[in-house]
């Protein structure tokens, strides 16, 4: 028995539950976003209770194909109807202002304000989230039966704040073992005011990283990452390129305080020690597991899992984003999160743990899906047998300023958008097109033209 699986074993569920509810609390109010002081108050109070190191990286430094952004920093945002009243005001609730607003102030006709308003027809009581960090715009969320209930006239809307030169934020905890090798555990900081997504994958990481850090000897290093999505995933991967030959195994922290089962997305390679890990851990606490293969879009799995990088890293949350009605709206705050579920969770990561540094499981050979569905696309194709390779394979790269995808985030992805995504992983000389339509279930026709215009962006060569 390993000492883990001891702290595993003594877990006190419900003090665990207790003290993850708690945490989420203290960080539900916080603004925060991509950059700026809600990331760092956020950071601040993860620090108070694990050993964390703080990064700053200024705005503008490169990050493999990226750009550190500016910081941005709201202050007040509210829209006055034309009686005067606030129909709308940030201060009632973070997901009111669309994430990297520009400052504005004017007076407008509800026709010319009625493109900056975003809500949820299907769901008219609900404020979305929104987010528009890579395309300069203002906008304000609301729920959609307030939308509809607003009179004609003129209206005032302001936005103060700043969005200028500053720096990206991230933390990161490492608790060194007897090696240097190590387990990655990464969760995004950047959501405001919503509960699943992602406050529960903070708890969960920080109470692991506290029950870890209690067990006097452990084989693996520990690092924990708590970074904004995709950009801050992006800068540790460039600014730690050199050492990742100690990278193990990787888990993407998220989505873990709702009453649905395990659900574990395999890592690229999807047969590597991490996969069969989680499966033995999840099976030894009697816990349900629905596994699913790997795809290119979702949390910062893309990014570790990049052909250049090809990290192992999984994602092991329960309700997989996307996928419960109340994902990235105003509905997933503190009451749609549970302790026994944020407890439970955290028991899988600490079993997970233990299985990995029992090392009792060893990664398998070739992935049999894969071989089978290669075999299988060998055969009555032609122009889908061509192969690309990624010529940026080293993260995901910036699509939107090659107009490759679209500007306002936390909208669902087109399929366009997707097939841009499944080529650029899967060129790394190993898939043909046919193999990645059939991969990604997207139509040929589709996957062809994301590969033609990739071409034409200068981001894929034919082999
Ligand atoms: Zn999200």
């Amino acid at each position: 028995m390993s000492t883990v699986r001891q702290a595993l074993a003594t877990l006190d569920r419900e003090a665990a539950g207790r003290s993850m509810m708690d945490l989420a609390a203290e960080l539900y109010p916080i603004r925060r976003s991509l950059t700026g002081d809600g990331v760092r108050a956020t950071l601040d109070r993860i620090g108070r209770r694990i050993p964390l190191d703080v990064h700053e990286l200024p705005t503008g430094t490169p990050v493999l194909d990226w750009t550190v952004p500016r910081e941005w920093n709201p202050r007040e945002a509210w829209i006055r109807d034309p009686s005067g009243r606030r129909v709308v005001d940030f201060a009632d609730h973070n997901l009111h202002l669309v994430g990297y607003s520009a400052p504005v102030h004017r007076r407008l006709p509800l026709n010319e304000l009625r493109p900056h308003l975003h809500s949820l027809p299907e769901q008219p009581d609900l404020i979305p989230y929104r987010t528009s960090y890579y395309v300069e715009t203002w906008g304000f969320c609301l729920p959609h039966r307030l939308l509809e209930s607003l009179p004609d006239g003129e209206y005032e809307v302001f936005i103060d704040g700043s969005l200028e030169d500053g720096s990206m934020t991230w933390g990161d905890c490492l608790l060194p073992g007897s090696t240097t090798e190590e387990v990655v555990i990464s969760s995004h900081v950047c959501h405001p005011q919503l509960a699943n997504d992602n406050l529960s994958g903070i708890a969960v990481a920080v109470h692991l990283a506290e029950a870890l850090a209690a067990v006097p000897e452990r084989r693996y290093s520990y690092r924990f990452l708590f970074a904004p999505g995709t950009i801050g995933a992006i800068a540790w991967l460039a600014r730690n390129r050199e050492r990742l030959d100690t990278f193990r195994h990787g888990l993407i922290a998220a989505n873990l305080g709702d009453g649905g089962s395990f659900h574990y997305k395999k890592s690229r390679r999807g047969n590597t020690e991490i996969d069969r890990a989680v499966a033995v851990a999840l099976a030894g606490l009697g816990e349900e597991l629905v596994t699913e293969d790997f795809f290119p879009f979702g949390y910062d799995e893309r990014q570790y899992g990049s052909p250049g990088f090809d990290l192992p890293v999984g994602v092991l949350t329960r309700t997989p984003w996307g996928r419960y009605p109340e994902y990235h709206t105003s509905a997933d705050d503190l009451s749609f999160i549970r302790a026994g579920a944020l407890a439970g969770s955290l028991a899988a990561y600490l079993a997970t743990a233990a299985v990995l540094e029992e090392g009792s499981v060893q990664s398998a050979g070739a992935a049999p899906a894969e071989t089978a569905r290669r075999r299988r696309s060998t055969t009555g194709r032609s122009a889908n047998d061509r192969r690309y390779r990624n010529l940026e394979p080293f993260g995901e790269p910036q699509l939107g300023r090659r107009g490759l995808y679209g500007g306002l985030g936390g909208a669902g992805r087109k399929e366009r958008e997707m097939a841009v995504l499944w080529v650029l992983n899967q060129s790394d000389g190993q898939h043909s097109l046919g193999d990645i339509a059939d991969r990604s279930g997207l139509p040929a026709g589709v996957i062809r033209k994301a590969a033609d215009a990739l071409s034409e962006a200068g981001l894929l060569e034919v082999i």
